[in-house]
């Protein structure tokens, strides 16, 4: 098993960024992750003038992947997310929906015990661990972590959690793999602009699709296909995600483009990733059992 120090680290998908470990396909790795702020939150106390804002969303890695070349389809799967026992939630002016209203900023710091999130003394729920930062290299200019895109990144999806596959694209030679970020637990939207906010560890097993024709970033669950989308507004996402998920229909389902869309209107369901970053992401969820029943084989 492979492992990736936290210490190494990027704060945007780069192709000019230099691996820190190479991998045949098939090989697991484990992530070794910051939280979103790079730990530097210690209490709730924490002044926000002390923290470095150059240290925001770093994500480990990146992973040189053997024999991959642009156009081929990195396939990760989640084997395991292992968060620490507390996690950190910070809001205030100019974050999130709110933050033409607040005028503080504040620092909320959550326990976490026997899987479950401690909020203040009031009560306590399950938490659901994800991936805020995955993504592969751009082509073209480096993106920074903070936003997500075609290529991944701060995508801040909830279902890309243990036990999912993530499709996302090779657009260099490598791929150059890193994620971060990690949310012990998140609402969709993710309206304060952040999850609970932990360090923690990733396992992921990574393999290869040449030359595939997916939409992506694609993720499957045990009993859902998700095409994800991010723009400028969530108009333009929602149709994105929706025209992605046509797409695969029409294409490897062999449906008019009519009727995948009719599927998607009864079938469907648009889901809101999240509204804080610099752009809006929306993923379509379709249940696996339709996807099947075209034969189609991801
Ligand atoms: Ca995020
Ligand atoms: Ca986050």
């Amino acid at each position: 098993m492979y492992r990736v120090p936290r210490s190494q680290l990027v704060y945007a998908m780069s192709a000019s960024n230099p691996p820190v470990l190479r991998v045949e396909a098939g090989a697991s790795v484990v992530f070794e992750t910051s939280d979103c702020f790079e730990n530097q939150i210690l209490s709730q106390t924490t002044e926000f003038q002390a923290l470095d804002w150059n240290r925001i969303n770093p994500a480990t890695g990146p992973v040189y992947i053997e024999g991959t070349e642009p156009g081929d389809i990195l396939v990760l799967h989640i084997d395991r997310i292992k968060v620490a026992d507390r996690g950190v939630m910070l809001t205030g002016p100019n974050l999130g929906v709110l933050g033409d209203r607040l005028t503080e900023n504040s620092i909320q710091i959550l326990d976490i015990h026997d899987e479950q999130a401690q909020f203040a003394d009031k009560f306590s729920f399950p938490i659901n661990p994800m991936i805020g930062v995955i993504g592969t290299a751009p082509a073209g200019e480096a993106v920074a972590c903070g936003t997500p895109g075609q290529h991944g990144g701060n995508m801040d999806c909830k279902v890309i959690r243990e036990g999912s596959t993530l499709y996302l694209p090779v657009n260099v030679p490598g791929a150059l793999l890193a994620l971060g970020d990690l949310h012990a637990v998140m609402g969709d939207g993710e309206v304060s602009v952040c999850g609970l906010e932990v360090p923690g560890e990733v396992t992921v097993t990574i393999t290869v699709k040449k030359q595939s024709t997916l939409p992506l970033p694609l993720v499957k669950s045990s009993d859902a296909l998700y095409t994800i989308a991010s723009e400028k507004t969530l108009d333009e996402a929602a149709n994105s995600a929706t025209r992605q998920m046509v797409h695969l229909l029409t294409t490897l389902g062999g449906l008019k483009p009519y009727e995948a869309l009719n599927l998607l209107s009864l079938a469907g369901n648009l889901q809101i990733c999240q509204v804080v970053d610099p752009l809006k992401t929306v993923r379509m969820e379709l249940a696996l059992t339709y996807v099947q029943h075209l034969g189609i084989i991801i």
